[in-house]
């Protein structure tokens, strides 16, 4: 599994749609300072699923949407596709090449898509999670990241450990079903008191 292409429209500086294609092997990118380098890294963090504009290095969501230039007009919406070509089936689906998609409008409104199918955010988070590629993944360090990997307590470096192990995945799973016997046994207590009321 590899990145094979990146589109973006109306993300930050990307006023114009631009596609980068990602040959294997090594990439890098390169430009002077301020000219959306770090914005190519924060189109991919978005369309995996980002919810901090923070993490964006913005104030709120609608940061990221081209808010023009002196002879550019502001753009109302922001869109990042990104490609990643699948042969080996790391990604738990059956498509040889898998197009992730987000946008996202100026009232706040978010579409996410899947091979241009629409989809929800989890579905995506799913999708990506023990890839090491997803929001929380390791595969993209930050600045200051490391400082704060090493810095951090063992029980929030365990996560990288478990994601980069495969188990994350099971993780999430069980949690979200302990929530569901949670709620379960809410119910089932608050049928008790009916029928006991009836009784
Ligand atoms: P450096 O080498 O200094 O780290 P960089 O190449 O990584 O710089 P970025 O931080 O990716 O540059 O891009 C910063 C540029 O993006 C700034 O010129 C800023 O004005 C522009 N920018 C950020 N958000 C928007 C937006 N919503 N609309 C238009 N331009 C934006």
């Amino acid at each position: 599994m590899y990145l094979d292409k990146i589109e973006i429209h109306g993300f930050k500086s990307f006023g114009d749609a631009v596609k980068l294609n990602i040959p294997r092997g090594i990439t890098a990118v390169i430009g002077p300072n301020g000219s959306g380098k770090s914005n190519v890294a924060d189109a991919i963090r978005w369309v995996l699923g980002e919810q901090s504009a923070k993490t964006l290095r913005g104030t709120k969501m609608e940061d990221i949407i081209f808010a023009g230039t002196e002879k550019r007009k502001s753009l109302g919406y922001a869109e990042v596709s990104m490609h990643i070509k699948n042969d080996d089936h790391v990604l738990p689906i059956e498509y040889m090449e898998v197009v992730i998609k987000r946008r996202v409008y100026r009232s706040g409104e978010s579409e996410y898509f899947i091979n241009g199918s629409p989809c929800r955010l989890k579905d995506i988070q799913e999708l990506f999670m023990d890839t090491g590629i997803g929001k929380e993944g390791y595969s993209i360090i930050g600045q200051g990241q490391i400082d704060k990997i090493l810095s951090s307590k063992p029980e929030d470096r365990r996560s990288l450990f478990e994601e980069a192990a495969g188990i994350y995945k099971y993780k999430v799973r069980r949690q979200e079903a302990e929530r569901k016997l949670e709620k379960e046994r809410d119910n089932l207590l608050r049928i008790h008191d009916i029928m006991s009321e009836i009784e």
